[in-house]
């Protein structure tokens, strides 16, 4: 039987076209790539892997994708998302692992015109000549509007059975879904957060100030976040959940109010002691109270203080 590598977002696109060359009694192996952006494989995932019988694997390309996001050599698309360097680290990965797989092929859920950065039809091939995988890549959704890869050629893949969509119409999408009997069409991507303008603005405050790194990312994902001073960010917690992350996932300085009625605030980089008045402030703040006595923690030592809230119009000047 022969075998083919999918790129799998987690978007319908992606689940169709699995199905597709599935149906063409062909071994098929789904890789979710992990780059810090978007979330792991969740249980629909692994449910429809079960459901439609195929291995679905997480690839963590986190380390190399954060090279790229520095300095894109394709640029970024609408927000920070840096679509075509990205396809390509994703495909010379999937290429990397073929032989391992025995995998002849790799199939991706691409839609003709359907992005404006990367799925023009032009880029499709700067795409695959870049990752070395000319003939190879088979785009079964709009497979007919391009040239047949090898796949078609040595009729291992019929052609007739593929699709010609294009364009940001999800209507043939929609009617495939109904199809294979999913019952809840998931999202056309794969939902990731480089395409979010509220994240990618803290994404940028971080590239600004040089610390961009894996675990700095990760915590964007946590509470709402300070820009204090050049080297200190504040990041209060929202919830009662949050405030547990911060305190269990994380080190460095804590703040909190004495009566624990307020938010979690961790301080991360260098700070002065002005920055902790500060954080200590916005920690009265989202106490809801004009001032309280606020606990502060960090690993060898820990001392309270009564301190004010932080003005409305003060807050808005450090919001990242
Ligand atoms: S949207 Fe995100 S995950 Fe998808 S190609 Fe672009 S950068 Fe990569």
């Amino acid at each position: 039987m022969h075998r083919a590598l999918a790129l799998y977002s987690g978007g319908l696109d992606s689940l169709l076209s699995v199905l597709i060359i599935k149906e063409q009694k062909i071994d098929v192996i789904a890789l979710k790539f992990l780059t810090g952006f978007v979330s792991p494989l969740k249980e629909e995932d692994l449910n429809y892997a079960k459901q439609f019988n195929f291995e679905i694997k997480e690839i963590d390309i986190k380390d190399k994708f954060i090279e790229i996001l520095k300095n894109p050599e394709h640029g970024y698309g609408k927000n920070l998302n840096p679509c075509i360097d990205c396809k390509i680290l994703m495909l010379k990965e999937t290429k990397n692992l073929m032989p391992q797989y025995g995998a002849s092929f790799v199939v991706t859920g691409e839609v003709v015109s359907q992005r404006p950065m990367s799925q023009k039809r032009e880029l499709l091939t700067v795409i695959e000549k870049k990752a070395s995988l000319e003939g190879i890549i088979l785009r079964p959704l709009c497979a007919k509007l391009l040239l047949p890869t090898r796949v078609e050629i040595e009729g291992i893949i019929n052609r007739d059975l593929l699709y010609d969509i294009s364009g940001r119409t999800r209507k043939p999408q929609i009617a495939l879904a109904k199809k294979y009997g999913i019952e809840k069409t998931p999202q056309p991507a794969g939902g990731c957060l480089l395409t979010d303008p509220c994240f990618c603005k803290k994404v940028r405050d971080l590239m600004v100030h040089n610390e961009l790194t894996l675990k700095n990312i990760e915590l964007l994902r946590v509470g709402r976040h300070f820009r204090i001073s050049k080297r200190c960010k504040a990041i209060a917690g929202r919830n009662e959940r949050e405030n547990e992350i911060l305190l269990n996932r994380y080190t460095g300085l804590f703040l909190y109010p004495s009566d624990l009625k307020g938010p979690v605030i961790l301080l991360s980089g260098e700070h002065s002691e002005d920055d902790v008045n500060i954080a200590a402030s916005i920690c009265v703040y989202y106490s809801k109270r004009k001032n309280a006595e606020i606990v502060i923690k960090s690993e060898i030592d820990e001392h309270r203080k009564i301190y004010n809230a932080i003005s409305e119009e003060e807050i808005v000047k450090y919001k990242v």
